[in-house]
């Protein structure tokens, strides 16, 4: 499992580099973001992104999203404020998970984890191959693709696993407690506000944001029109 690292804070990148090594992980360490949004996408790519947001070359925000553009690799973004996090998980740049700094390796471990388990879900949980159409919208398991209308959407893994669950039982209500174990199982540190920061980004990706519809004080449901 490659994992690239772009960031440009020396200590925090050896410690990092250091602990994902001893974890059995292989990384590479680049501390540019120009580097870094150049090596995410060349030849085979890594397996996953750790995104320093805070660079000295370009903002974090516009690597995440230059990444986004041609990759759908899973992105987790290393952030030294809490505050960014709203902006940073789904909402605007498609990054999959966070971890605000400091933290410890095992947390990052577990969130590595948890997010290539999720752009891996498909060949372990036996829904290889289901191909699933609800009116307008089709979602091919096995593939990880999604259209809407024969047009193709680029969803993030988390954000394809999240419509996925969704669409198992379109008109179904989820809780937002359902959505979060079925999602992010292994992650002890994500929050309803996730849930619904995901859920706007597939809104919005979509097209139609009417079709995942909120239930007050519950959670929400996929109602799309009848083909
Ligand atoms: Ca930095």
């Amino acid at each position: 499992m490659r994992v690239l690292l772009i960031e440009d804070d020396a200590a925090v990148a050896s410690g990092v580099t250091d602990g994902l090594r001893n974890a059995g992980f292989q990384v590479l360490h680049v501390s540019s973001g120009a580097e870094g949004a150049q090596k995410a996408v060349e030849g085979e790519g890594p397996d996953l992104v750790l995104l320093d947001l805070g660079l000295p070359d370009m903002d974090g925000y516009d690597v995440c999203r230059s990444i986004r553009a041609t990759s759908a690799v899973p992105i987790i973004v290393i952030s030294a404020r809490d505050d960014e996090i709203d902006r940073v998980v789904g909402l605007e740049l498609g990054a999959d998970d966070y971890v605000t700094k400091p933290f410890g390796i095992r947390e990052l471990v577990a969130r590595i984890r948890a997010v290539t388990r999720r752009s891996g879900a498909d060949a372990a949980n036996g829904r290889a191959g289901e191909l699933q159409a609800v009116g307008p919208l089709s979602i091919d398991r096995r593939a990880q693709r999604v259209h809407v209308d024969g047009v193709e959407v680029g969803l993030t893994a988390t954000e394809f696993e999240l419509l996925s669950v969704l669409a198992e039982d379109p008109g179904a209500v989820y809780r937002r407690t359902d959505l979060l174990e079925r999602v992010w199982s292994t992650s002890l540190y994500v929050t309803p506000k996730t849930v619904d920061a995901h859920i706007a980004a597939v809104r919005r990706k979509l097209g139609h944001p009417e079709w995942i519809e909120a239930v007050r004080g519950v959670g929400f449901r996929l109602e799309l029109p009848r083909a």
